[in-house]
């Protein structure tokens, strides 16, 4: 919600090991294109943190490298808030393969910090639903939901 009490909706991203150099840049291109930066943390996860993070993926080929890739190093992660947030953050970072990335969405964050299917340099939520667990699980005190008029904010 914005000053003026209206719903603006938010999304989680993440910046990976492999582009953690470059998040002055990319925080340049996301302020740019009309996202707020609500929320930012520098953290790094442990393997156990990961697994639950990206536990849709337990059990694919990729988990084990995956894990390991995000483990390797610092991340930044984001709360951004804009209109559509959600879909509007996936469109800026392209697709999940920096590889096809740069070769169909040229301008696309993927593209521009991104390496291969693993190495892609950023995070987004992909769904509201998503968005709501992940801000949750990187920001467990922030604010996803109304505080009810005269209503103490404690649990907040
Ligand atoms: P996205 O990050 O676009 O939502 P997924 O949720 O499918 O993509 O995958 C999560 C992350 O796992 C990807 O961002 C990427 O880092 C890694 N990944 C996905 N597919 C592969 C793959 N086939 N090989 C290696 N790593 C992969
Ligand atoms: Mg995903």
């Amino acid at each position: 919600f914005n000053k003026s009490g209206i719903f603006v909706e938010r999304t989680l991203a993440l910046i990976k090991p492999d582009a953690v150099h470059k998040a002055n840049e990319i925080e340049t291109i996301l302020l740019n294109q009309g996202f707020t930066v609500l929320q930012k943390r520098r953290v790094i996860l442990t393997a156990e943190q990961c697994s639950d993070f990206y536990s849709e993926h337990y059990g694919k080929k990729f988990f084990p490298s995956l894990v390991a890739f995000m483990t390797s190093g610092p991340i930044v992660a984001m709360v951004l808030a804009k209109e559509n947030a959600v879909q509007q953050w996936r469109e800026l970072i392209g697709p999940t393969n920096s590889t096809v990335a740069k070769e169909t969405h040229s301008e696309s964050i993927r593209a521009l910090f991104g390496t291969n299917e693993q190495k892609n340099a950023v995070h987004g939520s992909d769904s509201e639903v998503s968005a709501e667990r992940e801000i949750r699980f990187f920001f467990p005190n922030c604010i996803v939901e109304p505080i009810p008029m005269g209503q103490p904010a404690k649990d907040y």
